[in-house]
């Protein structure tokens, strides 16, 4: 019975100048179901382009192959894939096995290919190897490092695993010394007495010795010596039924990974860099917001505010406007009263006592200190948690105030001397003019000098606090309650103090500030002031230095967090292309093997996927490492920020952030495999395989 024929193959190339070449000329051929065929002919002559047919790394243009009652050409790719696996069993001139896998590897690759268990290929393999007495120790060895012989005998070895009913060997002793290429066609010649043989080869005394059968090619005719005629076998596919295992698509994914390892950890680096830089920007533009809340919260004056009325007046044939501002009176203040119930509302007092009064110590003046008021140290507007060095202002005394974190530094730097427990000298002035009866000008002066003694440190917005006295308004409204206008208590001959013209003065005097002063009754209800000021109906306009800074910090967050967004998703996008680029890289230079396993029968879904496993790798590694290393880059950045700012736990990476990294890994490791591997180039294994 017959198992191949071939029926009127022709094969034509169109050369590049347009003329035809044939390189098959309508040959018909069939062979008996086993036998020593050798198939001889000039260098050159089609030989192996015969063998290409038979194998399918070729198709003819004219004509078809019959394997058993099959037309071969008409299978699908699944059949065609089956039909290279269990049905035919190829050794290449050039051996073409996975040089960096071991000799018991490579014979059990068909096997592991079919779909057979470890094991049992295993098993099998070494059956084999031991049949020909292939010496034990060299099992375990790679390829690369067998003799030609050895090479030969393996790749023979692995065309038999499966048990294919044809073997095809083109040249397989070409490369061999007559010692070893005698062992292999004995080696050959015991395999044909079961099944299909079909051997090119050039060495005529070989052939002579060995061959069945001697089919000669020439000017791309037939001359054989002895024509079959039987009938084909009928076709029958018996497969076992296998359940794919993926087994060798791991181990060669695992040892291309370790083959370049370099390559991949600068891999695994990059995506480290964005995966990392991904779970620590989410981490900051989560934390800084929740962050810069708190800590605004804890500045000292953050419940201080000022109230003031703002009337803007439209100029004529102009697109500008004029702002007036002055002090709300009562009557007006009212309006809001739900408002300013968490307020304490007095007269502003900075006209009198500048924010920057003459402030010294001996006779070295601080000039970038500044003198604020808060209303009490001792209620609940202050948050005496805010201490953190020296104490609190005994009592309610003019004479003790407290100074930021800012000033301490600012006063350690200027004078190398410990600030705490420091006496300063305060000293500020003003001239109150006014019209006498007779329409001269009368001057009323106003002089503050005092002698303060500094006796705590609190917390403050370091990062963005100026230095700072804190002075409780308290002892200064006394102060100002006791002093009086000399002139002009003398003229209207009854005690006014200072106090009395400021609750008095007219809202647009300079002596007002053009507002009243605002403090918060109860610092804990800070988070309101915001909702607070938005409340207020025009024209009244309340006015909060603090937060004003923590608004325009707040934009800045938002906009750097943003900044840092787009620049995480270039991130993202620029990794994916590096691992993009590595795994085509690998692809490319691993054309050959992928060449070899076609051969074998692999799919090119499971070619694939040898490099989607080590992409895979190389990603859940970046991943892991980034999940581990992320929350500790996160601590020192934390660390640094909070030295540098005083914000504390800026960076905080939600859980949600480390759920959401795992399908980004698995998107990049998909997209980085198969999109290069899509655009890439059709591998031929035909011409992968002849070349050397
Ligand atoms: P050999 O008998 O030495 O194995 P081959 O079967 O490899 O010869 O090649 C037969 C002829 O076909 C050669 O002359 C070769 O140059 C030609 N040939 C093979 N492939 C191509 C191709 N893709 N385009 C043009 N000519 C080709
Ligand atoms: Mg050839």
């Amino acid at each position: 019975m017959a198992v191949l024929r071939l029926a009127n193959i022709s094969k034509k190339y169109k050369l590049d100048n347009g003329k035809e070449r044939i390189v098959l000329d309508n040959i018909s051929l069939t062979f008996s179901n086993h036998g020593f065929v050798s198939i001889v002919g000039k260098s050159g002559s089609g030989k192996s382009t015969l063998i290409n047919m038979i194998s399918l790394l070729d198709e003819p243009s004219n004509g078809c192959v019959y394997f058993k009652k099959n037309n071969i050409n008409k299978w699908n790719l699944k059949e065609k894939e089956n039909y290279r696996n269990n049905d035919i069993g190829i050794i290449f001139q050039h051996y073409q096995l996975l040089e960096n896998e071991t000799v018991l590897f490579n014979v059990m690759l068909p096997a592991l290919v079919k779909g057979k268990k470890k094991k049992d290929a295993e098993g099998k393999a070494r059956s084999l190897l031991k049949s020909i007495g292939f010496n034990e120790k060299l099992y375990k060895s790679k390829c690369k490092d067998l003799s030609g012989g050895e090479k030969e005998r393996v790749a023979i070895l692995r065309a038999l695993i499966n048990d294919p009913r044809i073997i095809l060997a083109d040249e397989p002793t070409g490369a061999l010394d007559t010692k070893n290429s005698t062992l292999i066609m004995n080696l050959l010649k015991k395999i044909s007495k079961e099944r299909l043989v079909i051997v090119v080869s050039h060495n005529e005394s070989l052939v002579n010795k060995y061959s069945d059968r001697i089919i000669t090619i020439k000017d791309g005719k037939v001359e054989d010596e002895q024509i079959v005629e039987d009938e084909l076998i009928p076709f029958k596919r018996e497969r076992e039924k296998l359940n794919k295992q993926k087994h060798w698509i791991f181990t060669l994914s695992k040892s291309n990974f370790f083959r370049r390892i370099k390559r991949n950890l600068i891999a695994i680096t990059s995506l480290f860099i964005g995966l990392a830089s991904c779970l620590l920007i989410v981490g900051f533009s989560n934390g800084s917001t929740a962050s810069i809340r708190n800590s605004t919260y804890r500045q000292i004056d953050y419940g201080v505010a000022t109230i003031s009325k703002e009337i803007s007046q439209q100029i004529p044939v102009s697109k500008m406007s004029l702002v007036q501002m002055s002090r709300p009176s009562l009557e007006e203040l009212s309006v809001s009263k739900n408002t300013l119930e968490k307020f304490y509302v007095e007269p502003n007092i900075t006209t009198l006592i500048s924010k920057y009064p003459i402030i010294k110590s001996g006779d070295s003046r601080l000039e970038e200190l500044s003198y604020n008021s808060i209303y009490s140290f001792i209620d609940k507007s202050f948050n005496k948690d805010l201490l953190i060095n020296g104490s609190l202002p005994s009592e309610e005394a003019l004479s003790e105030v407290l100074i930021n974190k800012k000033g301490y530094d600012y006063i350690k730097k200027e004078f190398h001397s410990e600030p705490l427990g420091l006496i300063l000298s305060v000293y500020d002035e003003y001239e109150y003019q006014y019209y006498g009866s007779e329409n001269q000008v009368v001057v009323d002066s106003f002089i503050y000098e005092k002698e303060i003694k500094i006796v705590g440190v609190v917390d403050d917005l370091n990062f963005l606090a100026t230095p700072k006295l804190y002075y409780s308004y308290q002892p200064i409204k006394e102060y100002l309650q006791e002093t009086i206008l000399v002139n002009l208590s003398t003229k209207l001959d009854r005690e006014v103090t200072w106090y009395d013209m400021l609750l008095s003065c007219d809202g647009s005097d300079e002596l007002s500030s053009y507002s009243y002063q605002l403090f918060l009754k109860d610092f804990h209800d800070n988070k309101d002031l915001q909702n607070l000021i938005q409340e207020i109906p025009e024209p009244l306009k309340i006015d909060s230095p603090s937060l004003t800074i923590s608004t325009a910090l707040f934009d800045l967050i938002i906009a750097a967090t943003l900044g840092m967004e787009l620049f995480l998703i270039i991130a993202l996008v620029g990794t994916t292309l590096i691992l993009g680029i590595i795994s085509f890289s690998s692809y490319t230079e691993d054309k050959k093997t992928s060449a070899i396993l076609t051969c074998l029968g692999a799919s090119k879904k499971e070619i694939f996927s040898i490099y989607f496993y080590e992409n895979l790798f190389i990603c859940l590694i970046s991943m892991i490492s980034s999940f581990i290393l992320s929350p500790l880059l996160a601590l020192l950045g934390n660390q640094i920020i909070q030295v540098v700012t005083s914000f504390q736990n800026m960076i905080f990476v939600p859980l949600l952030a480390f759920i959401i990294i795992i399908p980004t890994t698995l998107i990049i490791c998909a997209a980085s495999t198969y999109l290069p591997l899509f655009f890439s180039k059709k591998i031929s294994p035909k011409e992968e395989i002849a070349e050397e």
